[in-house]
């Protein structure tokens, strides 16, 4: 079990954590190892497992609660001003930090390396964008009639709990973890369970930009124990959920049980919808990286591609040629564009939806059959073509580097094939036909949706779903209301207040 990957990893990590032997969990300023069950990780290079460690378990996850609340106190006692200055410092460190947070996310979570270097660099733009807000959170002054004052503020939670999973640890932590603390929370952060490192050394960075201890704790371990005890904690007043429709409803129904809301951010099949008039080898492009870039691990991933009929042979072929040029390879190589599938699970439903595609007739143009080939969790990125939208391959989530081509005839038709799914997370139109552009863009279902691009997320923006892709929203200036409760202040103003029993006189 002890091989290179396990010591270059624990190197790294050791960068962050002088003293870690292991995968701990940071609670309260402390590096501690948990004493659950084992968490067995696979380099999903090579199938081969390299590590255990202990889940976090309940006992750490009290700890952790009672450290988050002495947190969020030391967090409110310092001005709003001098928040954002310490979160603004949080994004110099990590950005300081962007290489040694890339390789220990590449290598714990088997994603390319020039991948994992842009999305460390997001974490320290998301740190940087939240720190202009807060000082900047203000409530209204309400006109009401009759003698009165009355105001609104907006207060923080206090701790919520973030729940995030495997295919974007880094991004999903900065994402997540930079709005709710510019809102004045502590948080409780359970990554999952195969990729906590790079969460992990967030909050160690944190810590050395200023920021107090317990505001951020990283509960490394499983979701149906640690993440469960989380969510049953009574410290915890909201819950935010990044992961799959099925445990999301988990989620959803045990926040509902302690009568807390929470946020979901789910998955998605989204239409990436090219017409005949599109500039064709941009659209090419952007088809690819919509799907092949994370090999497909990510929840935004163009995984319906939608083809004007006439130009539909021409445009597969385009991007089968495109797709047979990715290099694949090992996640810390330079050169390489497409890394394995992160886990043996999701690898397997990779494989198994393929063949699931061929099975109802679809045909490969370029890529894998649906057998295993060689070692490692790998898939050559595909393309299915001669799918319908009614086929299971067009309606469930992959989640790996298969893209499913349905031809369509008329733009009402695209439309009807896009909203035709239970998803609604995000989508895209390739047309020089500005009308037809705008038209599509406000009748498809989807919480985000791009012209002419693809893929192109920044903090500012509104981010989340429509329909079974979730609800709430995460970033842009949405999440300042999502991660906050408003109050509603009123104050008598008049000289000679009418007193009476009940209701104010005229409100
Ligand atoms: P998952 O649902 O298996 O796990 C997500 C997290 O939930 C992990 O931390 C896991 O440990 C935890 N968890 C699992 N069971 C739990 C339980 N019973 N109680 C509490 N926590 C529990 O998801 P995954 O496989 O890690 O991630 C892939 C999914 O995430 C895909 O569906 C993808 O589309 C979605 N995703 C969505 C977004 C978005 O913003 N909409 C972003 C990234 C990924």
């Amino acid at each position: 079990m002890q091989t290179d990957l396990n010591q270059q990893l624990l190197a790294k990590l050791a960068s962050f954590f002088p003293a870690a032997k292991t995968v701990g969990s940071y609670v309260g300023g402390e590096y501690i190892v948990g004493t659950g069950a084992a968490v067995k990780l696979v380099d999903p290079a090579t199938g081969r497992e390299f590590l255990s460690y202990a889940d976090a378990g309940a006992e750490l996850v009290d700890k952790a609660a009672v450290a988050a609340v002495a947190g969020q106190r030391a967090w409110a006692a310092l001005t709003a001003a001098q928040r954002g200055r310490v979160m603004f410092e949080i994004g110099r460190v990590v950005r300081n930090h962007i290489e040694p947070l890339a390789q220990l996310e590449s290598l714990s979570a088997g994603k390319p390396i020039r991948d994992c270097r842009g999305e460390v660099t997001k974490v320290a733009e998301m740190f940087e964008y939240y720190a202009g807000w807060t000082d900047k959170l203000h409530g209204e002054v309400i006109p009401v009639p009759s003698g009165h004052l009355n105001y609104t503020r907006r207060e923080p939670f206090g701790v919520l709990l973030l729940i995030t999973p495997w295919n974007a640890p880094v991004f999903t932590c900065g994402w997540n973890v930079a709005p709710a603390i510019a809102t004045g929370n502590a948080v409780l952060l359970k990554p999952s369970e195969l990729t906590p490192l790079s969460s992990l050394a967030v909050a160690s960075l944190a810590e050395q930009a200023g920021l107090p201890k317990g505001v951020i704790n990283v509960l490394s371990g499983y979701g149906h124990t640690t993440g469960q005890a989380a969510i049953a904690s009574p410290v915890v007043k909201k819950v935010v959920f990044v992961g799959s429709p099925a445990t999301g409803s988990k989620i959803a129904a045990a926040s509902a049980a302690r009568g807390i809301p929470c946020v979901l951010e789910l998955g998605g099949k989204s239409a990436n919808i090219v017409f005949e008039d599109a500039d064709l080898a941009r659209a090419c492009v952007g088809a690819q990286s919509a799907i092949f870039a994370a090999a497909g691990q990510s929840c935004v991933a163009g995984s319906r591609l939608l083809v004007q009929r006439s130009v539909y042979d021409r445009f597969v072929a385009m991007v089968a040629d495109g797709a047979r040029r990715l290099r694949t390879g090992e996640p810390l190589s330079p050169e390489t564009e497409v890394g394995p599938i992160q886990n043996a699970k999701q690898y397997e439903h990779v494989l198994a939806m393929i063949q699931t595609g061929l099975r109802e007739g679809a045909e490969v143009a370029e890529g894998s059959d649906g057998k295993p080939a060689g070692e490692g969790y790998f898939v050559r990125p595909t393309i299915l073509k001669n799918v319908r939208n009614d086929m299971e391959v067009a309606r469930t989530e992959i989640f790996g580097p298969v893209v499913v081509a349905i031809a369509f005839d008329t733009e009402e038709e695209a439309i009807a094939i896009a909203n035709d799914s239970e998803f609604g997370l995000a989508g895209a139109v390739w047309t020089n036909n500005v009308a037809r552009a705008h038209r599509v863009a406000a009748q498809v279902k989807a919480g985000t949706f791009w012209i002419n691009t693809y893929k192109v997320i920044n903090v500012a923006s509104p981010f989340g779903g429509f329909d079974a892709s979730g609800y709430g929203r995460s970033s842009g200036t949405d999440v300042l209301h999502e991660y906050t409760q408003v109050k509603s202040v009123w104050v008598e103003t008049s000289a000679s207040p009418a007193v009476a029993f009940g209701y104010a006189p005229g409100i």
